[in-house]
């Protein structure tokens, strides 16, 4: 609708793109939409009102309605925000929640650690990743984003009765994180020993998006790769009959557009006093730009320090690359749901955030699109995601 494209609107997009760093310049930014929200609005594979009204909270400003055509437009812009529609309490207390009680460090669990990564695999990573990308899109509100969910989640259960030792599989729970829209967010919980009370946090998002929503998104980095990293994880845990002694969760958000899944998560978990010490994020994790010297980004913005140098010292002790620091800005991912409700959280990305995949949120989010994508890089962040769960989980 070209009226709700009139006025204060445009007028506010123009004053927000001053705040938005040329350092996002990533993901197709100041791309122009080419269509207008009568192209698709009628789309019966999709649960999606271009004309709803959503509150969105970019970095600092005062929430701001606007439409969900708007906010399409907005993420095209290279604007990060959250839609707080649903979750308008998340970020109001100052309360800590970040328990300040809690050490990370010093690693103490290194043959453990080191035995299970000598049994991960690209193979499971790559037939998975097959799979995840055949979906048309896994965007949030369409049928096939709720398809390549169930999948997932069978996935998830195919994995835990093929790996999991009988008493090991008690202590396991999967479950769906339903939401107002039809693509859940997947929870997968090993239930911890002595403090089952504390709960590590290993997550991904599961959906995918084009630019322009209505179009293919195959998201094969973006963040099938994030999806699948820690999958490969849980697996390889699960063969060496992991019993950590906090409870480690697993989790695949819906809707990172916004981050509407993992404010629901959080916020949940916040408004039942759930104690989670430490949540680490995989958001794409599979490219290695051509001339590039490979190693991993560690995230210094709007992330937890003490977890990030925590984080830093996994990477140094149990991968074969290096580390590199590098900001993603405000709300860039899953992690800034959880930084938001008070919780100690970081995110670990492929590279230096200007060498990241440029493909991302278009067709070309595939796997063959070039051999910069690289599955033996991703399982670098599969070791990252084993040893965040040994040594936060504790063995
Ligand atoms: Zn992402």
């Amino acid at each position: 609708m070209k009226r709700i494209l009139a006025g204060l609107s445009l007028a506010y997009l123009a004053l927000a793109i001053p705040f938005y760093s040329s350092e996002n310049a990533n993901d197709g930014s100041q791309v122009q939409l080419q269509f207008s929200a009568e192209d698709y609005a009628n789309d019966p594979g999709y649960d999606l009102d271009l004309n709803e009204l959503r509150l969105v909270q970019l970095e600092g400003r005062e929430p701001v309605w606007m439409t969900e055509y708007e906010k399409i437009q907005a993420k095209a812009q290279g604007l990060n925000f959250f839609d707080i529609t649903d979750a308008q309490e998340l970020g109001d207390s100052n309360e800590n929640l970040t328990t300040q009680d809690v050490v990370f460090g010093p690693l103490t669990h290194q043959s453990r650690v080191k035995s299970v990564i000598s049994t991960l695999s690209v193979d499971g990573p790559k037939a998975n990743l097959e799979k995840f990308t055949s979906f048309r899109t896994r965007y949030y509100r369409s049928d096939t984003g709720k398809e390549s969910q169930l999948w997932l989640r069978s996935k998830i259960e195919e994995i835990t009765s093929k790996s999991a030792s009988e008493s090991l599989r008690k202590r396991i729970i999967t479950r769906e994180f339903t939401h107002s829209w039809p693509q859940s967010s997947i929870i997968t919980s090993i239930n911890g020993n002595a403090s089952p009370d504390e709960v590590v946090v290993i997550s991904a998002h599961q959906d995918s998006t084009n630019m322009w929503p209505f179009l293919p998104a195959p998201g094969a980095d973006d963040d099938g790769s994030g999806t699948v990293t820690i999958l490969e994880a849980y697996r390889a845990l699960l063969e060496s009959d992991f019993k950590p002694n906090r409870t480690v969760e697993f989790h695949w958000y819906s809707a990172e557009a916004g981050l509407l899944g993992s404010q629901a998560v959080a916020n949940d978990y916040k408004a039942r006093g759930i104690k989670v010490v430490a949540m680490s994020q995989f958001d794409m994790t599979a490219w290695v730009k051509r001339g590039s010297r490979e190693e991993v980004g560690v995230i210094t913005d709007f992330t937890n320090n003490k977890l990030t140098q925590f984080n830093k010292g996994l990477i140094e002790e149990y991968l074969s690359i290096p580390y590199v620091e590098t900001r993603c800005g405000y709300a860039c991912s899953d992690h800034a749901s959880w930084g938001k409700a008070g919780y100690p959280s970081i995110f670990t990305i492929e590279s230096s955030f200007p060498n990241s995949n440029h493909y991302i949120h278009s067709d070309k989010d595939r796997i063959d699109i070039s051999d910069e994508f690289s599955f033996s890089h991703l399982l670098e962040f599969s070791k990252l995601a084993v040893a965040f769960a040994i040594e936060l989980g504790g063995w």
